[in-house]
């Protein structure tokens, strides 16, 4: 029978979140979705050289912006807390025990300076230092000290370290859901440090015994961690947990958009865009932006982080976060790294915002608007946003689009005067001015043939007529329909603006 799914997301604070780790945060959460299961947030801070004030805090607001919410964590707890490691300081260190006594794991006594001169050495030889298989047999530490000797150095005080012993030229073999099956010879790897003697376990001891502890089924977390899993699996197979072991599945990277490297926290806003999921404060007062703040729907966002190494099968690109519940399985996650794209982000959203109803978005911009000093009228609100959507990438795209409707040009642009504006303009926006203000009727269509008509007769483009036009009530040459924007705005207002263009500009 088939264990219940229980999946985990297992930040370091370290920092903000970026946009690979709110990924894996989505992948847990679909899984567990999908698989009737649960999610669990476990905040991995054993390294306190690392802690960053504020981080914690940080990634739980931004996964509940994306609406990613746990089963299971800090603030809620659950049946298989606490859900911080350095709250679970206590239990590890049995576990260290347990390896020694077994034999899995050995004291180390060498001290920070003494394997600092040792890697220098090396380097000098242009070689790598790393405390393995055959370099511990030159080591000072229990595998070559007297008994009696190690005794006296736990005794006395002395700083040390517990480190996982490598078995000898050995072929590991594992299991990966999205790589398949991978091996490698434990002559290769290093002897972590598994404990500290300030008895703190290092990232590798408590990794492994909080998910046997929480009984992880699965453990999905990014490629960078594949490099860990033999030590991983043997660290199960030291404690005789082989039957409990998750199955194991790594994210592909996130690649910069020019696909050289993965895209990294450090790259913050230096290639134009987001890479943290909301606003980043530093202790410094430095602001790194954030998706959130930066006007993205929090569903556009994960559509698009949901696409970045998974895909559906088809060539269905928007998906709810209720139908990636329905439809995710880790089968169709890929091995090679995927390019993030900024462009592609802010299609995403444009497509969010546009099925957006009118009464939605208008409830949006109304604060906005007010910000500027201009109270309008929600219904007006609501055509304007008709009228601009498909315009838009973000809300605040109409915000900016719009201003005119409220303020008449203070300024024209003078390039398209300068191209557009003939010296018989103003006399065609006077006869333009006498159709409008005759007009019984603003309506888009009835006015355009009105003024074509007119126009056509009389053997002027319309071309000559509407840019000046335009020029005059926006104040640019772009813009949604002309017609469009005279229904929306006073029979007043259009020729106090044509008059006034045409005694400035000309
Ligand atoms: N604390 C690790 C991190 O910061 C977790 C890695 C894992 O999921 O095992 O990513």
């Amino acid at each position: 029978m088939s264990r219940p799914v229980r999946v985990r997301f297992a930040p370091s604070p370290t920092g903000p979140l970026h946009v690979g780790g709110v990924r894996t945060a989505l992948f847990n959460y679909l899984f567990a979705k999908k698989n009737n299961g649960k999610l669990i947030l476990r905040i991995e801070d054993t390294d306190q050289t690392r802690y960053v004030a504020g981080a914690e805090e940080y990634i739980i607001e931004s996964l509940k912006w994306c609406g990613i919410n746990f089963d299971e964590d800090v603030v809620k707890g659950g049946d298989y807390g606490p859900y911080r490691q350095s709250d679970r300081k206590e239990i590890y260190h049995q576990y260290a025990d347990t390896l020694i006594n077994c034999g899995n794991a050995y004291y180390a006594f060498d001290t920070p300076e003494e394997l600092d001169s040792i890697r220098k050495e090396k380097e000098a030889l242009k070689q790598q230092f790393q405390y393995d298989v055959f370099t511990r047999k030159n080591m000072r530490n229990s595998l070559t000290l007297q008994e009696s000797e190690v005794k006296e150095l736990l005794a006395s005080g002395v700083h040390y370290v517990i480190r996982f012993k490598m078995p000898e030229n050995e072929i590991v073999h594992m299991n990966d859901i999205i790589r398949g099956k991978v091996e490698v010879n434990t002559n290769t790897l290093d002897d972590k440090v598994l404990y500290k003697s300030d008895r703190m376990p290092t990232y590798h001891l408590a990794n492994i015994v909080d998910d046997h502890l929480m009984e992880i089924s699965h453990v999905i977390r990014g490629e960078e961690w594949l490099p860990s899993l033999p030590l991983h699996v043997l660290l199960y197979r030291a404690f005789g947990w082989d039957n409990t072991m998750p199955e194991f599945a790594h994210l592909p990277l996130i690649l910069k958009p020019d696909g050289k490297g993965k895209l990294s926290k450090r790259d913050g806003d230096k290639l134009g865009f987001p890479v943290f999921p909301t606003d980043w404060k530093t202790a410094e007062g430095e602001i790194y932006s954030g998706y959130r703040e930066s006007g993205y729907f929090p569903e556009a966002f994960v559509n698009m982080l949901s696409l970045l190494g998974w895909n559906p099968g088809t060539e269905q690109e928007i998906f709810s976060l209720e139908q990636l519940c329905e439809i995710f399985v880790l089968e169709r996650v890929g091995k090679a790294g995927s390019r993030f794209d900024p462009d592609k982000t802010k299609w995403f959203n444009h497509q969010y915002l546009i099925v957006k109803s009118k009464s939605e978005l208008a409830l949006m911009l109304k604060p906005e608007f007010e910000k500027q000093g201009i109270n309008a009228e929600i219904s007006l609100i609501e055509k304007i946003c008709e009228l601009l959507k498909e315009r838009a990438t973000f809300v605040k795209d109409i915000l900016k689009e719009s201003i005119f409707f409220f303020k008449a040009p203070e300024s024209y642009d003078a390039e398209a005067i300068k191209k557009r504006w003939k010296p018989e303009t103003p006399s065609i926006l006077n006869e333009l001015k006498e159709i409008i203000s005759s007009a019984e009727s603003l309506e888009p269509h009835q006015l355009e043939e009105k003024v074509k008509t007119h126009f056509e007769s009389k053997n002027i483009g319309l071309g000559q007529v509407m840019t000046p036009f335009r020029i005059a009530v926006v104040g640019t040459t772009s813009g949604p329909g002309m017609f469009e924007i005279v229904e929306l705005l006073c029979k007043e207002e259009i020729i106090s603006r044509i008059e006034n263009a045409v005694k400035k500009i000309s």
